[in-house]
């Protein structure tokens, strides 16, 4: 079982990818998980990814290739494994299926996690941080008792540059940007588009289906 996890910020990825981690019993791997994990056991290709990183630059396609390569090796990958933030780009994602092949492994199933650009403005922008405390509520999931201030202190909460509209679209438009023609490299046939506006468990639920479908169709149990 071999997933493949995108979907821009503020879709609930994160939670997707826990979720299903557990559910199937495979390993939940981000990249930049990843590439702590090289860094900290300082192999020749995590001592190149963390001095490019040390410095600011971009991990190369083919530093990023390699460090998956190893990391899907490992013994608990054995039975699948879910990634997420990998591919990146459409080289990254041609370099993995020719990975994948050559190691006698299935194609991955290609899961996007489908939310309107709105409704993530929404979620997006609903942050507000206490300047005291740093205490950090939801206006929309986890408000404080009284609107704009902190619970404990009573300092009045801000927004954080990160969670300004502005700030958001523009992470939003470079997310599709990035990902929009890797989904089109894998083809409207190999991803599984799923409604990521409902609450966590029932996108839990139809990515498990979506999971379900697909291998029962090649015949994997
Ligand atoms: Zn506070």
């Amino acid at each position: 079982m071999i997933l493949l996890l995108f979907g821009p910020p503020g879709c609930g990825k994160g939670t997707q990818a826990v979720y299903l981690a557990e559910r199937f019993h495979i390993p939940a791997i981000s990249t930049g998980e990843m590439f702590r994990a090289e860094c900290k056991a300082e192999t020749e290709l995590g001592k190149a990814a963390c001095a490019i990183l040390a410095s600011g630059g971009l991990v190369s396609d083919e530093i990023v290739n390699g460090i998956v390569a190893s990391r899907i090796a490992r013994e608990d990958c054995k039975d699948g494994f879910l990634l997420d933030g990998y591919p990146r780009t459409v080289p990254q994602a041609i370099t993995f299926c020719a990975l994948l092949k050559e190691r006698g492994l299935p194609l991955p199933v290609v899961i996007h996690l489908d939310v309107p650009d709105e409704a993530l403005v929404g979620r997006l922008t609903a942050r507000r941080q206490c300047p005291e405390c740093k205490h950090i509520y939801n206006v929309l999931t986890q408000p404080p008792k009284v609107a704009g201030v902190c619970d404990a202190d009573g300092a009045a909460l801000l927004t954080r540059e990160d969670d300004r509209e502005d700030v958001v679209r523009r992470r939003l438009r470079a997310y599709a940007e990035q990902t929009g023609p890797i989904l089109k490299w894998f083809g409207p046939s190999a991803v599984r588009i799923v409604d990521g506006t409902r609450s966590a468990d029932a996108v839990a639920q139809a990515v498990e289906r979506v999971v379900l479908e697909v291998y029962c169709e090649v015949g994997v149990s």
